[in-house]
Protein backbone atom coordinates (compact mmCIF):
# COMPACT_ATOMS: atom_id res chain seq x y z
CA UNK A 1 0.00 0.00 0.00
CA UNK A 2 2.68 2.58 -1.56
CA UNK A 3 2.00 6.10 -1.32
CA UNK A 4 3.55 8.38 -3.93
CA UNK A 5 6.51 9.56 -1.55
CA UNK A 6 7.14 5.81 -1.51
CA UNK A 7 6.12 5.37 1.99
CA UNK A 8 4.32 1.99 2.92
CA UNK A 9 1.67 1.82 5.12
CA UNK A 10 1.83 -1.50 7.40
CA UNK A 11 0.65 0.09 10.82
CA UNK A 12 -2.70 0.32 10.87
CA UNK A 13 -4.41 2.34 14.07
CA UNK A 14 -8.20 1.46 14.71
CA UNK A 15 -10.18 3.41 16.70
CA UNK A 16 -12.94 1.12 18.87
CA UNK A 17 -14.95 3.69 20.08
CA UNK A 18 -15.04 7.71 20.57
CA UNK A 19 -16.13 7.86 24.21
CA UNK A 20 -13.92 7.72 26.89
CA UNK A 21 -14.05 7.54 30.63
CA UNK A 22 -11.31 10.11 31.28
CA UNK A 23 -11.27 13.89 30.09
CA UNK A 24 -7.86 14.59 29.82
CA UNK A 25 -7.21 18.43 29.32
CA UNK A 26 -5.33 18.31 25.91
CA UNK A 27 -7.57 16.20 24.40
CA UNK A 28 -11.49 16.68 25.45
CA UNK A 29 -13.87 19.16 27.13
CA UNK A 30 -14.62 18.83 30.11
CA UNK A 31 -18.65 17.85 29.35
CA UNK A 32 -17.22 15.19 26.43
CA UNK A 33 -17.95 15.20 23.00
CA UNK A 34 -21.23 14.59 20.70
CA UNK A 35 -20.44 10.62 20.78
CA UNK A 36 -21.40 8.65 17.71
CA UNK A 37 -24.19 7.00 17.68
CA UNK A 38 -24.09 2.94 17.57
CA UNK A 39 -25.99 2.64 14.20
CA UNK A 40 -23.22 4.71 13.00
CA UNK A 41 -20.19 2.78 13.99
CA UNK A 42 -18.66 -0.30 12.92
CA UNK A 43 -20.54 -3.47 13.80
CA UNK A 44 -17.34 -6.24 14.84
CA UNK A 45 -18.46 -8.20 11.82
CA UNK A 46 -17.70 -4.56 9.60
CA UNK A 47 -14.55 -3.93 11.51
CA UNK A 48 -13.11 -7.25 11.71
CA UNK A 49 -13.58 -7.32 7.90
CA UNK A 50 -12.24 -3.85 6.82
CA UNK A 51 -8.99 -4.72 8.74
CA UNK A 52 -8.93 -8.20 7.10
CA UNK A 53 -8.71 -6.08 4.05
CA UNK A 54 -6.21 -3.99 5.55
CA UNK A 55 -3.85 -6.90 6.31
CA UNK A 56 -4.59 -8.49 2.67
CA UNK A 57 -3.01 -5.15 1.45
CA UNK A 58 0.01 -5.50 3.99
CA UNK A 59 -0.59 -4.46 7.42
CA UNK A 60 0.98 -6.28 9.99
CA UNK A 61 0.80 -4.19 13.08
CA UNK A 62 -2.67 -3.54 14.25
CA UNK A 63 -3.29 -0.95 17.15
CA UNK A 64 -6.32 -0.38 18.86
CA UNK A 65 -7.63 2.67 20.52
CA UNK A 66 -9.92 5.35 21.02
CA UNK A 67 -11.03 7.46 22.50
CA UNK A 68 -10.88 4.72 25.36
CA UNK A 69 -10.66 1.20 23.53
CA UNK A 70 -11.70 -0.73 26.81
CA UNK A 71 -15.43 0.45 26.62
CA UNK A 72 -16.32 -1.30 23.59
CA UNK A 73 -18.53 -4.13 25.33
CA UNK A 74 -16.74 -6.63 23.10
CA UNK A 75 -13.21 -5.61 23.22
CA UNK A 76 -11.86 -8.95 23.66
CA UNK A 77 -14.16 -10.64 20.96
CA UNK A 78 -12.14 -7.91 18.48
CA UNK A 79 -8.79 -8.59 19.42
CA UNK A 80 -9.65 -12.38 19.25
CA UNK A 81 -10.97 -11.78 15.85
CA UNK A 82 -7.82 -10.25 14.53
CA UNK A 83 -5.99 -12.67 16.05
CA UNK A 84 -7.55 -14.91 13.77
CA UNK A 85 -6.61 -12.68 10.50
CA UNK A 86 -3.96 -14.78 8.39
CA UNK A 87 -1.56 -14.20 8.34
CA UNK A 88 -1.79 -12.90 12.06
CA UNK A 89 -0.62 -9.14 12.38
CA UNK A 90 0.44 -8.01 15.99
CA UNK A 91 -1.47 -6.70 18.28
CA UNK A 92 -1.11 -3.83 20.22
CA UNK A 93 -3.71 -1.52 22.64
CA UNK A 94 -3.13 2.43 23.51
CA UNK A 95 -5.58 2.53 26.92
CA UNK A 96 -5.57 5.02 29.67
CA UNK A 97 -5.62 1.88 31.83
CA UNK A 98 -8.61 2.59 33.80
CA UNK A 99 -10.64 -1.13 33.84
CA UNK A 100 -7.39 -2.79 32.68
CA UNK A 101 -6.91 -4.88 35.84
CA UNK A 102 -10.19 -6.35 35.11
CA UNK A 103 -9.82 -7.42 31.42
CA UNK A 104 -6.00 -7.42 30.85
CA UNK A 105 -5.78 -11.53 30.73
CA UNK A 106 -8.99 -12.18 28.94
CA UNK A 107 -7.27 -9.79 26.06
CA UNK A 108 -3.86 -11.65 26.30
CA UNK A 109 -5.55 -14.99 26.09
CA UNK A 110 -7.68 -13.35 23.18
CA UNK A 111 -4.04 -12.80 21.55
CA UNK A 112 -3.32 -9.24 22.26
CA UNK A 113 0.45 -8.67 22.31
CA UNK A 114 1.55 -5.17 24.30
CA UNK A 115 -0.14 -2.53 25.13
CA UNK A 116 0.88 1.22 25.81
CA UNK A 117 -0.91 3.00 28.79
CA UNK A 118 -0.92 6.94 28.88
CA UNK A 119 0.23 8.29 32.83
CA UNK A 120 1.44 11.76 32.80
CA UNK A 121 1.84 12.05 36.06
CA UNK A 122 2.48 10.13 39.17
CA UNK A 123 0.95 12.76 41.62
CA UNK A 124 -2.58 12.20 42.20
CA UNK A 125 -3.81 15.69 42.61
CA UNK A 126 -2.03 16.42 39.32
CA UNK A 127 -3.95 13.34 37.74
CA UNK A 128 -7.03 14.36 38.92
CA UNK A 129 -6.41 18.07 37.13
CA UNK A 130 -5.05 16.54 34.56
CA UNK A 131 -7.71 13.89 33.37
CA UNK A 132 -10.67 15.72 35.35
CA UNK A 133 -11.43 12.18 37.38
CA UNK A 134 -9.69 10.76 40.00
CA UNK A 135 -8.55 7.59 38.79
CA UNK A 136 -4.54 7.09 39.49
CA UNK A 137 -5.19 4.22 41.38
CA UNK A 138 -6.77 2.23 39.29
CA UNK A 139 -4.72 3.26 36.24
CA UNK A 140 -1.61 2.08 38.17
CA UNK A 141 -3.58 -1.62 39.35
CA UNK A 142 -4.06 -1.66 35.34
CA UNK A 143 -0.53 -1.29 34.75
CA UNK A 144 0.32 -4.26 36.82
CA UNK A 145 -2.24 -6.02 35.79
CA UNK A 146 -0.98 -6.18 32.01
CA UNK A 147 2.61 -6.95 32.92
CA UNK A 148 1.05 -9.98 34.99
CA UNK A 149 -0.38 -10.80 31.83
CA UNK A 150 2.62 -11.05 29.87
CA UNK A 151 1.33 -7.68 27.87
CA UNK A 152 5.06 -6.60 28.07
CA UNK A 153 6.67 -4.70 27.94
CA UNK A 154 4.63 -2.00 29.36
CA UNK A 155 4.75 0.91 27.52
CA UNK A 156 3.83 4.12 28.77
CA UNK A 157 3.05 7.10 26.53
CA UNK A 158 3.20 10.72 28.19
CA UNK A 159 2.52 13.98 27.35
CA UNK A 160 4.42 17.05 29.52
CA UNK A 161 2.19 20.49 29.75
CA UNK A 162 3.64 23.46 30.67
CA UNK A 163 2.84 24.88 34.52
CA UNK A 164 0.75 20.96 35.10
CA UNK A 165 3.55 18.34 35.22
CA UNK A 166 6.83 19.92 33.32
CA UNK A 167 8.55 19.76 36.31
CA UNK A 168 7.89 16.34 37.43
CA UNK A 169 8.68 14.45 33.98
CA UNK A 170 11.50 12.88 35.75
CA UNK A 171 9.69 11.43 38.94
CA UNK A 172 7.49 9.85 36.02
CA UNK A 173 10.77 8.30 34.40
CA UNK A 174 12.11 7.33 37.74
CA UNK A 175 8.47 5.25 38.50
CA UNK A 176 8.28 3.61 35.41
CA UNK A 177 11.74 2.32 35.44
CA UNK A 178 11.34 0.95 39.01
CA UNK A 179 8.33 -0.98 37.69
CA UNK A 180 10.48 -2.14 34.53
CA UNK A 181 7.76 0.21 32.61
CA UNK A 182 8.89 1.89 28.85
CA UNK A 183 8.09 5.42 28.83
CA UNK A 184 7.85 7.84 25.88
CA UNK A 185 7.16 11.53 26.09
CA UNK A 186 5.08 12.88 23.19
CA UNK A 187 4.85 16.31 22.34
CA UNK A 188 1.50 17.66 22.76
CA UNK A 189 -0.02 18.24 19.08
CA UNK A 190 -3.12 20.79 17.77
CA UNK A 191 -5.44 17.59 17.87
CA UNK A 192 -7.52 18.98 21.18
CA UNK A 193 -10.89 19.29 20.45
CA UNK A 194 -11.15 23.04 22.34
CA UNK A 195 -8.41 23.31 19.41
CA UNK A 196 -6.81 25.35 21.95
CA UNK A 197 -3.20 24.39 21.49
CA UNK A 198 -0.58 26.81 20.74
CA UNK A 199 3.38 25.88 19.75
CA UNK A 200 4.82 28.67 22.24
CA UNK A 201 3.16 26.89 25.56
CA UNK A 202 3.69 23.41 23.87
CA UNK A 203 6.86 21.70 25.98
CA UNK A 204 9.12 20.72 23.18
CA UNK A 205 10.87 17.31 23.43
CA UNK A 206 14.55 19.02 23.55
CA UNK A 207 12.70 20.33 27.01
CA UNK A 208 12.09 17.34 27.92
CA UNK A 209 15.27 15.75 27.34
CA UNK A 210 17.40 18.73 28.99
CA UNK A 211 14.89 18.05 32.30
CA UNK A 212 15.82 14.27 32.15
CA UNK A 213 19.09 15.13 31.97
CA UNK A 214 19.14 17.04 35.18
CA UNK A 215 18.79 13.71 36.60
CA UNK A 216 19.78 10.86 34.44
CA UNK A 217 21.98 10.21 31.51
CA UNK A 218 20.76 9.94 28.45
CA UNK A 219 22.54 8.30 25.77
CA UNK A 220 20.95 8.61 22.16
CA UNK A 221 20.54 5.37 20.51
CA UNK A 222 21.61 5.34 16.57
CA UNK A 223 18.82 5.63 14.01
CA UNK A 224 19.29 2.01 12.78
CA UNK A 225 17.91 1.12 16.48
CA UNK A 226 14.87 2.96 16.34
CA UNK A 227 13.50 1.78 12.41
CA UNK A 228 10.60 3.61 11.52
CA UNK A 229 9.56 4.01 15.26
CA UNK A 230 9.57 7.53 15.63
CA UNK A 231 10.70 7.71 19.27
CA UNK A 232 13.97 9.24 19.83
CA UNK A 233 15.42 6.49 22.19
CA UNK A 234 17.72 7.22 24.45
CA UNK A 235 19.62 4.85 27.18
CA UNK A 236 19.16 5.88 30.28
CA UNK A 237 22.18 5.85 32.80
CA UNK A 238 23.99 3.27 30.29
CA UNK A 239 20.92 1.00 30.04
CA UNK A 240 19.34 -1.40 29.54
CA UNK A 241 16.65 0.55 30.46
CA UNK A 242 15.82 3.46 27.90
CA UNK A 243 12.88 6.43 27.43
CA UNK A 244 11.89 7.40 24.31
CA UNK A 245 11.12 11.38 23.45
CA UNK A 246 8.97 12.11 20.18
CA UNK A 247 9.24 15.15 18.84
CA UNK A 248 6.13 14.78 16.56
CA UNK A 249 6.02 18.64 16.20
CA UNK A 250 9.13 19.97 16.48
CA UNK A 251 11.05 17.25 14.19
CA UNK A 252 8.28 15.36 12.40
CA UNK A 253 8.74 11.56 11.42
CA UNK A 254 6.43 12.20 8.31
CA UNK A 255 9.44 10.71 6.21
CA UNK A 256 9.05 7.78 7.44
CA UNK A 257 5.31 7.08 8.69
CA UNK A 258 4.06 3.71 7.98
CA UNK A 259 0.81 4.58 9.24
CA UNK A 260 -2.73 4.38 8.46
CA UNK A 261 -5.73 4.54 10.57
CA UNK A 262 -9.88 3.54 10.78
CA UNK A 263 -11.99 5.62 12.13
CA UNK A 264 -14.81 4.06 14.62
CA UNK A 265 -17.61 5.18 12.04
CA UNK A 266 -15.32 3.78 9.23
CA UNK A 267 -13.54 6.06 7.82
CA UNK A 268 -10.04 5.69 6.47
CA UNK A 269 -7.53 8.21 7.01
CA UNK A 270 -3.91 8.43 6.03
CA UNK A 271 -2.39 10.94 8.66
CA UNK A 272 -3.91 12.79 11.76
CA UNK A 273 -3.78 15.54 10.81
CA UNK A 274 -5.82 14.87 7.16
CA UNK A 275 -8.40 17.02 6.26
CA UNK A 276 -10.18 14.60 4.27
CA UNK A 277 -10.80 10.63 4.58
CA UNK A 278 -12.57 8.00 2.69
CA UNK A 279 -15.92 6.29 3.72
CA UNK A 280 -15.85 2.62 3.92
CA UNK A 281 -19.43 2.32 5.41
CA UNK A 282 -20.95 3.49 3.33
CA UNK A 283 -19.82 0.78 0.71
CA UNK A 284 -19.66 -1.95 2.55
CA UNK A 285 -23.06 -1.36 3.79
CA UNK A 286 -24.11 -1.27 0.30
CA UNK A 287 -22.17 -4.56 -0.74
CA UNK A 288 -18.62 -3.37 -2.18
CA UNK A 289 -16.56 -6.34 -2.25
CA UNK A 290 -13.15 -6.82 -0.58
CA UNK A 291 -11.77 -5.72 -4.03
CA UNK A 292 -13.27 -2.50 -3.78
CA UNK A 293 -12.93 -1.65 -0.24
CA UNK A 294 -8.81 -2.36 -0.91
CA UNK A 295 -9.39 -0.12 -4.03
CA UNK A 296 -10.55 2.54 -1.51
CA UNK A 297 -8.06 2.24 0.75
CA UNK A 298 -5.72 2.37 -1.45
CA UNK A 299 -6.49 5.53 -2.89
CA UNK A 300 -6.51 7.25 0.67
CA UNK A 301 -3.26 5.88 0.92
CA UNK A 302 -1.68 7.47 -2.49
CA UNK A 303 -3.01 10.68 -1.89
CA UNK A 304 -1.21 11.12 1.77
CA UNK A 305 0.51 14.65 1.93
CA UNK A 306 4.48 14.36 2.28
CA UNK A 307 4.26 16.20 5.63
CA UNK A 308 1.70 17.02 8.37
CA UNK A 309 2.61 21.28 8.02
CA UNK A 310 2.05 22.08 11.66
CA UNK A 311 3.77 25.47 11.70
CA UNK A 312 3.38 26.05 7.68
CA UNK A 313 0.86 29.20 7.08
CA UNK A 314 -1.88 27.37 5.82
CA UNK A 315 -2.07 24.37 8.71
CA UNK A 316 -5.25 23.95 9.83
CA UNK A 317 -6.12 21.71 12.36
CA UNK A 318 -8.23 19.10 11.60
CA UNK A 319 -12.14 18.62 12.07
CA UNK A 320 -11.96 15.40 14.59
CA UNK A 321 -10.43 15.75 17.56
CA UNK A 322 -7.63 13.39 18.35
CA UNK A 323 -10.17 11.03 20.47
CA UNK A 324 -12.24 10.41 17.54
CA UNK A 325 -9.33 9.47 14.73
CA UNK A 326 -7.78 7.12 17.00
CA UNK A 327 -4.68 8.43 18.75
N1 LIG B 1 -7.79 6.77 25.60
C1 LIG B 1 -6.61 6.08 25.25
C2 LIG B 1 -5.39 6.68 25.89
O1 LIG B 1 -5.49 7.79 26.40
O2 LIG B 1 -4.36 6.03 25.87
C3 LIG B 1 -6.37 5.97 23.76
C4 LIG B 1 -6.71 7.17 22.92
S1 LIG B 1 -5.70 8.60 23.24
C5 LIG B 1 -6.36 9.75 22.08
C6 LIG B 1 -4.15 8.06 22.55
C7 LIG B 1 -2.96 8.85 22.95
O3 LIG B 1 -3.07 10.14 22.43
C8 LIG B 1 -2.74 9.01 24.45
O4 LIG B 1 -1.45 8.56 24.78
C9 LIG B 1 -2.87 10.48 24.67
O5 LIG B 1 -2.02 10.94 25.69
C10 LIG B 1 -2.49 11.03 23.34
N2 LIG B 1 -3.03 12.35 23.07
C11 LIG B 1 -4.30 12.80 23.17
N3 LIG B 1 -4.39 14.09 22.80
C12 LIG B 1 -3.15 14.47 22.45
C13 LIG B 1 -2.57 15.68 21.98
N4 LIG B 1 -3.30 16.77 21.80
N5 LIG B 1 -1.25 15.69 21.70
C14 LIG B 1 -0.48 14.59 21.89
N6 LIG B 1 -0.96 13.41 22.32
C15 LIG B 1 -2.27 13.36 22.62
FE1 LIG C 1 -9.61 9.85 26.90
FE2 LIG C 1 -7.27 9.11 25.94
FE3 LIG C 1 -8.33 11.49 25.27
FE4 LIG C 1 -7.46 11.11 27.75
S1 LIG C 1 -6.22 11.06 25.89
S2 LIG C 1 -9.44 12.02 27.18
S3 LIG C 1 -7.89 9.00 28.09
S4 LIG C 1 -9.13 9.52 24.71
Amino acid sequence: MPDQFGRVARDLRVSVTDRCNLRCTYCMPAEGLPWLAKPEMLTDEELLRIVGVFVGLGVRQVRLTGGEPLLRRSIVDVVAGIAALEPRPQIAMTTNGVGLERVAGRLADAGLDRVNVSLDTIDAETFTQLTRRDRLTDVEKGMAAAAEAGLTPVKVNAVAMRGVNDEAVADVLAWCLDRGYELRFIEQMPLDAQHAWDRESMVSAEEVRERLSERYTLTPLSSGERGSAPAERFLVDGGPATVGIIASVSEPFCAACDRTRLTADGQVRNCLFSEVETDLRGPLREGASDEELAGLIQGEMWRKKRGHGIGDPGFRQPDRPMSSIGG
